[in-house]
């Protein structure tokens, strides 16, 4: 089995002065993986991004957001400054280029999973994506990466039902947003895992969220107490996903992965292990198994802790490899009260808002 790993140094362009999205988050994870001789290894494919055309970019987003991206970019070029979007959305003079590649970097993925000799990918790219709705670049986020994504599954690769699941501490309040009535173009379910968004920007992802017209029923969200840890995921996957991925039978799994759920991330409250994305993905990969043919593309979105998320990143690359030899460290489960939260309240009352729409329920 091969795994794609897409990634080039003009994701390091988007510069943004001291800010906890920085381009070190790369190279942290990049140097890791040389340490470990994962490149060298010839079960890993190193995939070059190419740059998404605006047409592609049009998928999702309005003509005023790209030319915003565009122009603020020029902004920062002539002045010398970096230029704010919003309060936490930095600009500087490469970053439309560079999101461009963002973009085009997932969907070269894409293509080397389609034809290219890989089993599945993982986009190591920034900018992220997943706050990004059709006209708003939000939290640290360009171009929505995952969303583009999987339009181009519909609109260039005839796929017909495509699953995202984001596992970010953060709800992707943009990729929602722009699914929120589904596509014209194929069925979409978006499986959201986040930490409860009374106590987390962007304050979005609530149970009873869950779609309308195309995409009713499609939108589910699974937002989980402070602390929760990694089995709380496991919970989510059995009870949720598991069941309405054998009714909606997905061609193709899309991962919105973050890794600011882990314990020690500076913006967030959760209690995950740098082990924990990986045997969620574990889970996933069966799930690929029995319905897309192995075919799972990762994009990367938060995660600020440098060294947690590097090891992280390599445990999922394991994992997609198919090498469960993780790097561990002490395990952590939830403690009761929080997991009683969430199997007596989240679980139930999630089950409930969906039953309208799926027989599992
Ligand atoms: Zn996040």
């Amino acid at each position: 089995m091969n795994t794609g790993i897409v990634y080039d140094p003009i994701y390091l362009e988007h510069r943004i002065g001291v800010h906890v999205e920085s381009h070190e988050r790369l190279i942290g994870i990049m140097d890791f993986l040389e340490e470990k001789k994962v490149l060298e290894n010839p079960d890993f494919k190193l995939i070059s991004p190419r740059a998404a055309t605006i047409e592609q970019i049009r998928y999702v987003h309005q003509e005023s957001l790209i030319n915003e991206v565009k122009e603020v970019s020029e902004v920062a070029r002539i002045t010398g400054h970096i230029q704010n979007l919003d309060m936490d959305t930095a600009v500087c003079a490469k970053t439309y280029e560079t999101s461009l590649y963002s973009v085009g970097g997932n969907l070269n993925g894409i293509d080397s999973i389609l034809n290219g000799g890989v089993t599945n990918a993982f986009a190591i790219v920034r900018p992220p994506g997943h706050h990004s709705n059709s006209y708003k670049c939000a939290g640290f986020c360009i171009f929505n990466n995952i969303a583009i994504a999987a339009e181009y599954l519909f609109r260039e690769k005839n796929f017909k039902r495509v699953a995202i699941i984001d596992w970010d501490c953060h709800a992707g309040n943009g990729t929602s947003d722009i699914f929120y009535d589904g596509s014209e173009y194929g069925e979409l379910v978006f499986f959201d895992s986040h930490q409860d968004g009374r106590t987390l920007y962007p304050g979005t992802g609530f149970i009873n969220d869950v779609g309308k017209g195309a995409g009713e029923g499609k939108i589910i969200n699974f937002p989980m107490p402070p602390r929760a840890a990694d089995d709380a995921n496991i919970l989510f996957f059995n009870e949720i996903i598991a069941p309405v991925c054998e009714e909606f039978k997905p061609e193709f799994i899309l991962i919105s992965a973050g890794f600011d759920t882990h314990w020690t991330d500076r913006l967030t409250n959760m209690g995950w292990t740098y082990q924990g994305p990986a045997n969620y993905l574990k889970k996933i990969k069966e799930l690929a198994a029995k319905y897309t043919k192995d075919r799972i593309l990762i994009t990367l979105e938060g995660g600020y802790e440098i060294d947690k998320q590097a090891k992280a990143v390599y445990n999922c690359l394991q994992v997609l490899n198919n090498n469960n030899h993780l790097i561990e460290e002490k395990s952590r489960e939830s403690e009761n009260d929080v997991m009683n939260y969430i199997s007596n309240k989240v679980i139930p009352n999630l089950k409930n808002s969906l039953k309208p729409y799926w027989n599992c329920f």
